[in-house]
């Protein structure tokens, strides 16, 4: 059980900046975030991609901006749950919260932050009758320990850049790779591109371009074969131990639907005194929340990643005042931020 002061669900921009604000004001929180790197749409859909409108900042790209707010969050030493799912978030008797992942952290709040973003970011799955009978066990949607691919035959479908990663990674580690992919254009940078048409040059690996998977067969979990159907000719049946599976992420409102939070389709309704929900001590900011005027910007959900970490330590803290405190002349947030006078 990880005690904290905020639970955080959600590692996108305005989660990360989050971490700030309530940094500075003297709290500790902890961020979970179901994809494996924090940053949200940006490092998930835009990480090259220029943004214009980040205050102070010119210009900066998806990536660069996920880079500089890790940087500025460094002082407060948050604690960082990747590739974890929140399911659970209920009230304790205290008025404080029990939070629970799918990966089994748990964690003791007493208050929680849902930067959710337009939800949870979950693979998009290979729909072929049966799939689901396998997955988990010879089929794939990440990768977490390569070793065990050592001397197997894999089909990894995709053509994006986790696909053509994850073929150059594991091209000396399994017997043998089919790469197949629904075009003959990849969206994967050019240089795995480059070194994936060598290794089919060098015999290496099969690739099998503008087709699709349309079966799989196998007994108890285990994939023997899967039927690849290319856009003209024959289907073909590939074997196969395992197959890897990389068609993107796709944004899922999840669980945050069940937690009884007052919905606004797939927004949470919040005031915008405080970005509270309407369970109190459950606040929300960012893509995420609904309020008359709401834009989804990242701007706008930092100025409410603000509000809410006042609203917070109010909350925690009720008989103090919570004064506004300049960054640049207060000796306790200088202090928090870790710079010496
Ligand atoms: C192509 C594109 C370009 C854009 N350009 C701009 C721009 O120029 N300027 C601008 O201001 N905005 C831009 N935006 C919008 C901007 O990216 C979003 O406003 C911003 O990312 C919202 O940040 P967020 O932190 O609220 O949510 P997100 O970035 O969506 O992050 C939410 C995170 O929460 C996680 N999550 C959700 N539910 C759970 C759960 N139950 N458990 C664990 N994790 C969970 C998700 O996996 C995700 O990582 C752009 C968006 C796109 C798609």
């Amino acid at each position: 059980m990880i005690d904290t002061d905020v639970v955080i669900i959600g590692a996108g921009p305005c989660g990360l900046f989050q971490v700030f604000e309530l940094g500075l004001l003297g709290l500790k929180a902890e961020v979970v975030d179901s994809t494996r790197q924090p940053g949200g749409q940006c490092a998930e859909l835009y990480p090259d991609k220029p943004i214009y409108d980040i205050p102070g900042i010119p210009v900066c790209s998806g990536q660069e901006l996920t880079d500089a707010l890790l940087r500025q969050i460094e002082p407060f030493n948050c604690g960082m749950h990747l590739q974890e799912e929140v399911t659970v978030v209920r009230k304790d008797r205290d008025d404080s919260f029990h939070v629970e992942t799918n990966a089994g952290t748990q964690f003791h709040a007493k208050a929680v932050v849902i930067a959710g973003g337009v939800g949870s970011f979950q693979p998009r799955k290979l729909r072929v009758p049966g799939a689901e009978d396998f997955e988990g066990r010879s089929l794939h949607y990440r990768v977490q320990d390569p070793t065990q691919f050592a001397g197997q035959r894999l089909v990894i479908l995709g053509g994006g850049d986790s696909a053509l990663d994850w073929v150059l990674e594991l091209a000396n580690v399994a017997e043998h790779i089919t790469l197949v992919h629904r075009r003959d254009e990849y969206r994967a940078v050019p240089d795995s591109v480059n070194k994936m048409r060598k290794l089919v040059a060098d015999g290496k690996i099969d690739v099998i371009e503008s087709a699709k998977a349309t079966a799989i067969d196998g007994v108890d979990g285990s994939i023997k074969t899967i039927t690849i159907q290319p856009r003209e000719g024959e289907p073909v049946e590939v074997p196969a131990d395992h197959v890897l599976v990389f068609f993107g992420l796709a944004p899922k409102l999840g669980p945050i639907a069940e937690w009884g939070l007052n919905i606004n389709r797939k927004t949470v309704n919040v005031d915008t005194e405080k970005f509270e929900t309407s369970e109190p001590g459950i606040y929300a900011v960012g893509d995420i929340n609904y309020y008359a005027g709401k834009k989804k910007l990242i701007l706008c959900g930092f100025h409410e990643a603000a509000l809410a970490a006042f609203a917070i330590k109010q909350r925690i803290e009720p008989d103090k005042k919570v004064h506004v405190q300049y960054t640049t002349t207060s000796p306790i947030m200088r202090e928090r931020l870790g710079l010496q006078d």
